[in-house]
């Protein structure tokens, strides 16, 4: 194989309270990538569309993603990368998560494939550090795998597929403003109490219970945040305003998506999700910003395979 043509969806992290550690994959939307071996050693962007990104190797999270794989994966040739986004940079849908992922997935599978995609998860999160300064793995872990994914420690992560049962919708709306994940994590708090870490602890344990015993109204109940939500929602237009709409039309439950601006909710079935987009689309409209509003089902498979040769 020579070239593969890839699907790189974008994700959902920080999932209510799952800050830092619970993500899920979404399906409509991703961008699209190019990988094909070249001559040439070392790693070269030769194309990006969509949107105004760095071409220089170490200055995009792709270049950096491949560098850190084929420094442990030495290889006699090169690889050149054309990159479609469909994912907004600094969106809070996982943009450079999804060039990350997409950049290790296409080179590992151009090699012949020695590692597994829980293994490309640690070379990906090099691409989340030059992002965000952080070397996170709660978007390129459900971009690699799909599904939900729960990041037990961020050094050495183990990263754990959890089921997500089948009812289960997505919203999310994008307002078209740049949050960066540097700005939002700069309103975080260092230390937190331990009542509400008491109470985030426990509704992280009782949502990924819900999610493996698809108990709809027990996620319902957890998908709540009150250690880093009461801080961040400040730096979202109308945040109070979309989760008020989405609760009242029926979903289980709504919060920021990664570091913002995007805003998620879930619902149990497509007609709930759809009521749930059509509420948050009224309240929305009314803020004269410029927004996205997409429905997606959890996509269980993660980064996909559009052709090869
Ligand atoms: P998101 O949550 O949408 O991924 P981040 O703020 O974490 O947003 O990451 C976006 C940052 O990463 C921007 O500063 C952007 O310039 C940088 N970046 C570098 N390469 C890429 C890439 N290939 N795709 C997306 N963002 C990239």
């Amino acid at each position: 194989m020579n070239e593969i043509k890839l699907f790189c969806p974008a994700s959902v992290a920080n999932v209510s309270c799952g800050f830092d550690v619970l993500g899920f994959c979404l399906e409509p939307i991703g961008d699209e990538m190019i990988i094909r071996k070249t001559s040439k050693k070392g790693i070269h962007i030769i194309k990006i569309e969509g949107q105004k990104l760095p071409l220089e190797t170490q200055k995009n999270v792709a270049g950096v993603a491949g560098l850190a794989l084929l420094e442990d994966y030495p290889c006699d040739h090169g690889f050149e990368i054309e990159i479609y986004k469909g994912i907004k940079a600094g969106s809070g849908i996982g943009s450079s998560a999804a060039s990350s992922a997409g950049a290790v997935f296409g080179i590992n599978e151009l090699m012949g494939k020695p590692l597994n995609r829980n293994e490309l998860i640690k070379y990906a999160m090099k691409g989340e550090e030059l992002a965000s300064g952080s070397a996170h793995a709660d978007n390129v872990s459900p971009v690699l795998k799909g599904g939900f994914t729960v990041v037990r420690c961020s050094k050495t992560p183990d990263v754990i597929s959890l089921p997500s049962p089948s009812e289960l919708h997505a919203t999310i709306i994008h307002p078209k403003i740049e949050l960066r994940t540097s700005d939002a994590r700069a309103v975080l708090k260092k230390k937190i109490n331990l009542e509400k870490a008491v109470e985030q602890w426990g509704n992280l344990a009782a949502l990924v219970s819900g999610l493996c015993t698809n108990d709809y109204d027990l996620i319902g109940r957890s998908l709540v945040d009150v250690v880093i939500e009461p801080h961040r929602s400040a730096l979202i237009p109308g945040f109070k305003e979309l989760k008020k709409a989405a609760i009242d039309s029926g979903a289980l439950g709504c919060g920021i998506s990664g570091s913002g601006p995007s805003v998620f909710a879930l619902s149990r079935g497509r007609e709930t999700a759809l009521r749930v987009q059509e509420e948050m689309n009224n309240t929305f409209k009314k803020f004269n910003i410029e927004y996205e509003l997409h429905l997606s089902k959890i996509n269980s498979k993660g980064i996909q395979i559009i052709s090869s040769k």
